[in-house]
Order: structure tokens, then sequence, then C-alpha cells
């Protein structure tokens, strides 16, 4: 998500905000702008450049903006354009629109309360159901009708809201999905990377706090809160995987912290070798680390086809493996009578892994050595990160040497979750804990509040 507030070309910046952001979200984009009296929408399917390509900025002028770009999961993966946000409600006299990131556990629950109460919802999407609550809340000021409608939700979430006068920016109680503010010149910049911030040449101000409410207007910035505050658990699947190496996440830089994933990876599993490759791009940190504390070379023993997008947005099984197949080549001066340690974020399915083990071996490398820099996948993200079910998990159904087996490595090992939370953690505070549910199976956050009654408590 990108906002921007209190700069002539709100929507330019934001298409650029995006831009740095396209990783988070290939399946669509789309930007609302303010004038002042009016909001503008533009959005489409597909990456950025090909919906803004068509998109005439003269006519989408205003001096504030907030974007997105579509990432979704198993549970609202149908929508077309209708659920490209932002979302925008008009109401006689004012306009509002709605972005959001992460997943709302309670969604099916609220939704049904909204319908029997007469609202009639359009999308699949979370943005739509804020929207509602907002809307029947009796409080006079949109503020505390947002903070009335966000006391209402249990899940992992950032909002960004547009009113002609307004934005509002929201983070969960936990802080589970990143969101920070910059500022550019006088103008306020939220983005849930900070890679946006630097395209753009903001500074980074400060991360958006778990709770926190932050309404945005020509006045400045007041922060209000709208829960009691929990300990931090920022998604630890952003630094591992999902987040640009130059973004910084709560103060902590994304590839500093994947290459002590790689180092902490070869104090606690080293490997007689003779060379370290990393699969590109999200691994390269690991790897440089594995490399560094291993004393083993870093080479490039795989490089990736720059024009293929990334292989897990592919819907099917089948077009996932073509994909891979497409995306990376192993390089066979490097890897050739070598015995090779190759470095891999993560494993979800399985899929990469067993592809370029392969490609390794038929490249001439005499072992592969496989090393995880985080630890297994054992359980299904509730929080927004697209990985659903048990069953698509290899690390659920398969032990380690089953898995081993499975993608034909000589031997196969994963980042310990004490050595990720070390990677990750600087000092063991409120302020800095990280979600590690997918790995341990202890979700911060549930619907009931099984794991977690003192949820909305201090
Ligand atoms: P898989 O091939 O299914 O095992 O997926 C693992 C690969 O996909 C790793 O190389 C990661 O870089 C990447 N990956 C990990 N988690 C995700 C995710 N949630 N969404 C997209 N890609 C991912
Ligand atoms: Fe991130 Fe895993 Fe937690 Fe989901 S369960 S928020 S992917 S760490």
């Amino acid at each position: 998500m990108f906002g921007i507030w209190g700069h002539e070309k709100a929507a330019e910046l934001a298409y650029y905000g995006l831009h740095a952001q396209q990783h988070r979200g290939q399946e669509g984009a789309g930007v609302a702008v303010s004038d002042g009296e009016k909001l503008k929408p533009h959005k489409g399917l597909g990456l950025v450049n090909d919906v803004f390509k068509s998109c005439d900025f003269k006519k989408l002028n205003g001096k504030a903006a907030i974007a997105h770009v579509r990432y979704s999961t198993q549970e609202d993966k149908e929508g077309g354009v209708d659920s490209v946000q932002p979302l925008l409600f008009h109401s006689q006299t004012k306009s509002i629109a709605f972005a959001h990131s992460g997943n709302i556990l309670n969604s099916h629950q609220l939704r049904r309360e909204l319908e029997d109460a007469g609202s009639i919802l359009q999308t699949s999407t979370d943005s739509e159901i804020l929207a509602h609550l907002v809307k029947r809340s009796k409080q006079a000021k949109t503020a505390d009708a947002i903070a009335e409608a966000l006391q209402k939700l249990i899940g992992a979430y950032t909002f960004l809201i547009l009113e002609e006068d307004k934005m509002y920016v929201a983070a969960d109680p936990r802080g589970i999905r990143p969101l920070s503010i910059g500022k550019l010149g006088d103008a306020f910049v939220v983005a849930s990377e900070t890679s946006a911030f630097d395209i753009i040449g903001a500074s980074f101000e400060r991360e958006v706090l778990p709770g926190e409410l932050i309404v945005i207007s020509d006045k400045g910035l007041e922060s209000i809160r709208f829960a009691m505050r929990e300990q931090r658990k920022l998604c630890s699947m952003e630094y591992v995987y999902l987040s640009r190496p130059d973004s910084d996440l709560n103060y902590v830089n994304v590839h500093a912290s994947r290459k002590k994933m790689g180092i902490e990876l070869a104090k606690e599993s080293p490997v007689e070798a003779d060379v370290v490759t990393g699969v590109p791009d999200s691994s390269i940190s690991a790897a440089i680390g594995y490399a560094e504390q291993s004393g083993l070379p870093y080479e490039m023993g795989i490089i990736k086809n720059r024009y293929i997008g990334r292989t897990f947005i592919q819907p099917s099984q089948e077009l996932r493996e073509q994909g891979v197949k497409m995306k990376l080549s192993p390089v066979r001066g490097i890897v050739e009578g070598k015995r090779v340690v190759m470095i891999d974020d993560s494993i979800v399915r399985g899929t990469t892994c067993k592809r370029i083990v392969k490609l390794l071996k038929e490249a001439g490398a005499k072992e592969v050595h496989v090393r995880i820099a985080s630890p297994a996948i054992t359980n299904p993200c509730f929080y927004g990160i697209d990985m659903s079910t048990k069953d698509e998990l290899i690390a659920a159904n398969n032990s380690i040497d089953e898995i081993r087996e499975i993608i034909g490595a000589d031997s196969l090992a994963f980042l310990s979750t004490e050595g990720l939370e070390h990677a990750i953690v600087k000092d063991k505070t409120i302020h800095q804990g990280i979600c590690n549910a997918c790995m341990t199976g202890n979700y911060p956050v549930t619907e009931h509040g099984e794991k977690e009654p003192s949820y909305f408590k201090n």
C-alpha cells in the first residue's frame, strides 16, 4: 500500500510508490486521489505499469492519494477488477476510499451481521466490511467511527482510508503487517515498505504502531489509539521472503536480517562443500551470510531471467513448475564437479527446491546440500500470506528426510526458530516480537481467542 498527503503530484508519486512495491502483489493495482472536493479512482487488473499506462495523470489531479497492489489469498481469489482496491464509496455529501492489506479472521461473522442489518456487500474484500461498519457507526466524526469499527475486527491488517479532506492510517493491535510513515518535504507518505520512500526521495519518520489510528490532514498528524498495546508480532516471512532487501521493517533492514539468517544457518548446519550459491533474488543475502560464516566461496551458481514474474503467483502446480523452469538457470562452469550448498529462503510446496536441485545436478554438480534460511513451514497462514491450507505445505506432511528425498538433495537442513528470531529481533521488548505461527503453530491471534484470551486486553 502507498499513501500520500499534501503533494501536488500525489497520483504520480503513488504510481512510483506502488512500482517499488510491485513484488507485494501482481494481480491488480489502483489509486484514489482527492482534489479536496471529490475522490477520483483509477484501477485495473495486472501489473502497475499496465494499469497506469492508460492513466491521464492530469485528470487525476489532487494533493492526496491512497494506492494499492492486489495480492489475493485462497480466501478471496475471485473478484476481478471490482475487488481491486481502493474501494470507493459515495454518500450524499462525501466520498470515502478504503485499501487494506492482511486478513480479517472474523470477516464471515461480520459479513453476516452486516447483511442481517441490511447492508449489501458487493465484493469479497475485507475493505468493504470496514467501510460498512464505518457507515453504520453512530459516531459523528469519521475518525471515531473508524476507531469503533476497527475494534470489531480480529486479524492482521493495515488500512489506508481517504476522504476529501483527511487520510486515515491504521495497523492491527499486534502490528502483524508492516506500515511506515515518511516525509517528502511537507507532505506525509505512508507505505507497507520503506523501499517506496527511497524511490521518491522521501525520508522515513516512524512505524505505524500496533493498534494506532493516525489521522492526517492539512492540520498535520494526529495519533489515536484504538486498541491497547500488545506484544508486536511482525510477520517473519516479510523478512524471510516477501519484502525487498533494501526495505527496513520495524527498524531492521531486510537484507541485514537475511544475511544473519544465513550466518545462523551456517553455525547450526555446516557441511563439507566447495561452493555456496543462493536462489535469486530473495535467497542471495542469506547465501552471502552462509558463505561468510562457513568460509566457503559464494558463487552465482544460479541465474534468474529477470523478465519472468514470481513463480509462486502462477495459479496451477503445472504452470508453477513450468514457470520455475523458465525463470532459473544453473551456471555450469561454476557448479560442474562441485559439492554445492544451495541456499533457499523457504520451502512452501517444495516445487522450487526440487527443480533447482535437478537443474544443478543436470549441470554437473557432484553433491547438492540444501540449506533453508527459515524454519520448516508446517502450518497455514491466516494473516494474509497465501499459504492457507496444510495440504499444500510439504513440511506439514513429510519429515525432513522425506522432503530431502522428494527434492533429491544429498542433505537438507532448516534454520531453527531461535536462529530466525536471533536474526530479526534486536532486543526482546514488547516492540520487537515476530509472528512465526506458520513455523510453530503458535498463532498470536485466533478468531475466537482460544490461544489468546487476552486479545484486546493489556
Ligand atoms: P515452493 O516452491 O512452493 O516451495 O515455494 C518456495 C519459494 O517461493 C521460495 O523460493 C520463496 O522464495 C518463495 N516463497 C515463499 N513463501 C512465499 C509466499 N508466501 N508467496 C510467494 N512466494 C513465496
Ligand atoms: Fe507471516 Fe507466517 Fe505469521 Fe503468516 S503465519 S503472518 S506468513 S509469520
